[in-house]
């Protein structure tokens, strides 16, 4: 749907100001067109690498991985949204175990879905949209590559976006939509430079080459992603991670200098992330996990419990 330029501008600036209000830390605008043939020659490469491990579903609906307006039929824009999710001295120094940040509240996935639909129901107040769709993580969309035409940052060795002035702590979202808006300039400086702290700093040597993940050595993959136990010597390499991993994010000097923590209430630590002891993990059994991690709508049961145990170097009873 093609708009009189003053209504794309108004509704552009009126939906980037929403979002604003609504918590997220940043938003820009791409043009929904055909991913870039030398972004999609180097997942190409990925996936033949077999770097993605067994998250196959990283390889399924390669066509409109690379073409939004065949996943959204009619889509001309793509509002990316970033939010933040950092958290400062969240776990017991006794605990022992170590959590991700991005785990230690409740799983984003539907706290930014609600978000993003609530977000959508404003811009169909101003503007009557079809067949719109919203992403976090959910489908085959290559969201940071989307978040960098936004305008938003550009993903530093480690691949996560980094945002200037603000870090890599951020969860991704999309809201595709048919409606022409006004669209930002693609984020194109490399904020590394000379550096590779992230690189070397990764306990597992994950990062292959910058910006090129192996996501089979990642701590984040084996212990969420990966099926089976976590194999030797990675197994010995994990620095007590059992969900998730921060080490290259914590060793970034733009999450050092510039990451402030967040205010999303969802995202604050659960009381067990918050308050367990290494003898508390220990002794969890399947009705601890349960009440401390599956009633509390926490990201845990990605993993399931005999998982966790497992990450622990224990067995489920
Ligand atoms: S998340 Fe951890 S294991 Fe994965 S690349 Fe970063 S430092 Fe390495
Ligand atoms: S640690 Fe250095 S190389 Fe890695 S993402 Fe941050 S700035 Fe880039």
């Amino acid at each position: 749907m093609n708009l009189p330029s003053n209504h794309k501008a108004l509704l552009t600036k009126a939906i980037k100001d929403k979002a604003l209000q609504m918590g997220f830390d940043a938003c820009g605008i791409a043009k929904a067109e055909k991913v870039d043939t030398g972004h999609t020659l180097i997942y190409e490469q990925w996936l033949e690498n077999k770097h993605h491990g067994q998250m196959h579903y990283m390889a399924n609906h390669r066509d409109k991985r690379n073409d939004p307006t065949l996943l959204v039929p009619g889509s001309q824009s793509i509002i990316s949204l970033a939010i933040n999710y950092h958290l400062k001295d969240f776990q017991n120094p006794q605990s022992h175990y170590k959590v991700s940040q991005y785990a230690a509240g409740k799983d984003y996935h539907p706290v930014l879905k609600e978000k993003l639909y609530h977000l959508l129901a404003f811009i169909q107040k101003q503007t009557p949209v079809s067949g719109p769709r919203v992403f976090t993580d959910s489908a085959p969309v290559m969201e940071r590559y989307w978040a960098q035409k936004a305008g938003l940052g550009a993903p530093g060795k480690n691949t996560c976006l980094i945002l200037p002035r603000k870090g890599s702590y951020f969860f991704l979202a999309e809201i595709v939509v048919d409606v022409e808006l006004e669209y930002d300039t693609p984020f194109e400086k490399d904020l590394c430079g000379k550096c590779t702290r992230c690189m070397d700093a990764c306990p597992t040597r994950a990062i292959a080459a910058p910006g090129k993940l192996d996501a089979r050595r990642c701590i984040s993959y084996l212990t969420i992603e990966l099926k089976e136990d976590i194999p030797p010597p990675l197994s010995s390499n994990t620095q007590q991670y059992i969900f998730g991993c921060d080490i290259c994010q914590q060793v970034c000097p733009h999450n050092i200098k510039f990451a402030v923590p967040c205010s999303e209430p969802a995202f604050e630590p659960l009381p067990a992330i918050k308050e367990w002891s290494r003898e508390t993990w220990e002794q969890m059994d399947k009705s601890t996990y349960r009440k401390n991690f599956v009633k509390t709508r926490s990201a845990f049961p990605r993993a399931s419990f005999g998982k966790l145990k497992a990450n622990m170097g224990l067995k489920p009873e």
